[in-house]
């Protein structure tokens, strides 16, 4: 396959992108720690703190992208096991990998796996208590879009939390992160499954994604209020948090 990726269209950019998690699917846990050196589990991890959610047999959370399940596994144990997740994720393969493992670990009653795009939500409005993204929206083609839908599903008081790599900013880490994601994490990619190209593709859109303040401009224009940002890792990622009130 070539993948031509600069002037592709929304289409078919979706379409590379399902490509993609199609075929890592069963290995995306560990590239995922192969990728990241592990912090994306302390990234993660603070994203629930952050989140902090209520333990509560109400509460209502949608995890769209969530692919294998990392974050809504942690917001149920958060929760002691009484809150309800839906994982939402436009790749079934993904969703079969996180269903299996939901089983494994004993969550499968407090969690819902809908395959579906994070454009076209298959709820009705004021359905959640939080919507959380995690290294998903930058796949998504039409972002306003996606961030629309999440306005709209949430409840009055709930919250977004959107987890993404980001603008590194700090000067040595910078230059050390472009040749580790230009270099090494296509190589790593063709080591784990035979193919680079996808994971060049994943760096592209790592490359595309808006700063820390303009996608925080971003969340604002969706509706959102009290926009915020953390970055984690002097801004390899950064988490982004605003309320629907
Ligand atoms: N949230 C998980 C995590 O942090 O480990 C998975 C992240 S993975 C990098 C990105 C996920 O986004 C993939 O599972 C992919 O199928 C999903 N995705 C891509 N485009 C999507 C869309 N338009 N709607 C919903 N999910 C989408």
């Amino acid at each position: 396959t070539s993948y031509g990726f600069r002037n592709v269209s929304e289409t078919e950019k979706q379409g590379m992108v399902n490509e993609v998690f199609h075929k890592v699917a069963k290995r995306y846990d560990i590239m995922n720690d192969v990728m990241s050196a592990g912090l994306h589990r302390v990234w993660k991890d603070a994203m629930i703190g952050a989140l902090h959610p209520r333990k509560d047999p109400t509460y209502k959370v949608l995890d769209v992208a969530g692919g294998t399940g990392d974050i809504a596994f942690r917001i149920v144990e958060a929760s002691r096991r009484l809150a309800h997740a839906t994982v939402l994720d436009i790749n079934g393969s993904m969703l079969s990998v996180g269903a299996e493992r939901a089983e494994k670990k004993g969550l499968s009653d407090n969690l819902t796996f809908v395959e579906a795009n994070a454009e076209d939500l298959p709820f009705e409005d004021k359905s959640f208590d939080a919507y959380t993204i995690a290294f998903g929206i930058r796949n998504v083609p039409h972002i306003d879009v996606a961030l629309k839908e999440a306005y709209r599903v949430l409840k009055r008081g709930g919250r977004l939390l959107v987890l993404e790599f980001s603008e590194v900013e700090m000067p040595l880490l910078d230059r050390f992160y472009d040749s580790w994601s230009f270099n090494a994490i296509p190589r790593f990619g063709k080591m784990i499954t035979g193919d680079a190209e996808p994971y060049q593709y994943l760096v592209e859109s790592i490359r595309k994604f808006p700063n820390q303040r303009d996608f925080a401009a971003m969340i604002t224009e969706a509706g959102f209020s009290r926009v915020t940002y953390t970055n984690y890792s002097g801004g390899i990622a950064a988490l982004h948090s605003g309320w629907k009130i």
